[in-house]
């Protein structure tokens, strides 16, 4: 069967608009994807048809929202292969559950001088909240070194995994690179020396198949707007065996068993994370998307997206002047790149005027930017929706903002 490639545009409303008098080409799908109407659609029927607040009621909306949420959980725990449903906690996104997972970890787990392992290629949301934890708990920060190609120096690694490391927390895939990184090698490393692995899908949740089994990894954290779902919700996979032992660092309602003045115990998993009331329409807006993507194919969707990413890569190759930031073997579809002598601010604000969206700047991977000394790329990031006649779009753009500049 073809690849539906009009349906599924279709699906997406917002891909037929124009921008500044052009049809939008979006790029941009690293940052964040496009809603399917099948999501919106699942959300407004919370809200036309069945919204209440969940877990604490009799009635019969509450029921049935109650377990809308936990058919989303389930859902989730599927589609990245998790052993137990109650291994899922719902979080506000990649952030949030990066930050839950340091703070708790930390507390419960952590000593001045313990050392925790980031890459050089980490987004800032997988730096800073272990630099919090620095002034806390006076742990050391070490970084896994990178190549030039924008992959990671893995004899370094090796060296840099000594007894004082206490956890590896490292991308999956690199917002900005595109690298894949070889976290099943890292994991089974560190497994040997009995460190744990958290591992920060936030990229590569949009294009691959990730099975926390398989990996064996003991966190693994995403969002759902980086895959068709609502923002303001996110997924902290963990393993019991840490979760069950974890402190929580956030308190309220739902996360406890019993509460009095003197003493109060806690909820099990997943709730002893979920303190308060969650987003439960936009998890259940992620189990919406899943579903949609589980319609199209997770297979189909990544073969289509690898001919739109080979596709553009070769188009990009026959800009003169043009330099390609990550070019490691095990690559994903976007493209960071520079046009020699423009600023990517001025290549980007010029791509807007022709309807193309892309990111430019430091994509918040600063120590990355410095890494390769330079302000910042241009990142066109391609996701289930984009076609090889946008990416003809993108090239001809450039061709005019080459041309503007002289
Ligand atoms: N990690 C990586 C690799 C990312 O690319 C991003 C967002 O771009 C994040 C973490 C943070 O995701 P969010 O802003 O959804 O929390």
């Amino acid at each position: 069967m073809s690849y539906p490639i009009e349906t599924i545009r279709k699906d997406f409303p917002i891909l037929s608009r124009s921008v500044n008098g052009r049809p939008l080409v979006y790029l941009d799908n690293a940052a964040t994807t496009q809603t399917p109407t099948q999501v919106v659609e699942a959300m407004n029927d919370v809200y036309y048809n069945y919204n209440s607040n969940i877990h604490r009621g009799v009635h019969t909306l509450s029921n049935i929202c109650t377990e809308a949420f936990e058919n989303a959980r389930t859902k989730v725990a599927s589609f990245i292969h998790a052993e137990k449903t109650e291994e899922i906690i719902f979080t506000h996104g990649s952030t949030d559950s990066v930050n839950i997972i340091a703070e708790s970890f930390g507390a419960t787990f952590l000593n001045a001088g313990d050392e925790i392992l980031v890459s050089g290629m980490e987004h800032h949301s997988n730096i800073v909240p272990w630099q919090i934890l620095q002034d806390r708990h006076q742990i050391v920060l070490k970084v896994i070194p990178i190549l030039d190609d924008g992959s990671l120096n893995m004899s370094e690694f090796r060296k840099l995994l000594t007894p004082k490391v206490k956890l590896i927390a490292i991308t999956h895939i690199s917002n900005v690179l595109g690298t894949i990184n070889p976290v099943e090698s890292i994991i089974a490393a560190a497994h040997q020396k009995d460190i744990p692995v958290m591992v920060d899908g936030a990229q590569a949740i949009q294009h691959l198949t990730i099975d926390v089994q398989q990996l064996d990894c003991d966190f693994y954290v995403f969002s759902g707007h980086k895959i068709y779902g609502p923002t303001g919700i996110g997924v902290l996979y963990g393993k019991s065996k840490w979760l069950n032992k974890m402190q929580p660092i956030h308190g309220g309602g739902e996360m406890i068993k019993k509460v009095t003045f003197e003493k109060t115990t806690y909820n099990d998993l997943p709730y002893k994370f979920e303190p308060g009331t969650p987003n439960y329409v936009a998890a259940i807006g992620l189990g919406a998307a899943i579903d949609y993507i589980q319609k199209i194919g997770n297979q189909q969707i990544q073969a289509h997206e690898e001919d739109v990413f080979n596709y553009a890569k070769e188009k990009l190759a026959s800009i003169e002047d043009l330099i390609f930031y990550g070019t490691a073997t095990h690559h994903t579809s976007l493209i960071s790149f520079l046009l020699k002598g423009i600023h990517p601010f001025d290549t980007g604000t010029l791509l807007d005027k022709m309807g193309i969206a892309v990111r430019t700047g430091h994509h918040c991977a600063e120590p990355l930017m410095d890494h390769f000394q330079i302000p910042g790329t241009v990142r066109a990031s391609f996701a289930m929706y984009n076609t090889r006649e946008e990416i003809d779009a993108l090239h001809a753009g450039l061709l005019k903002v080459k041309q503007l500049f002289g």
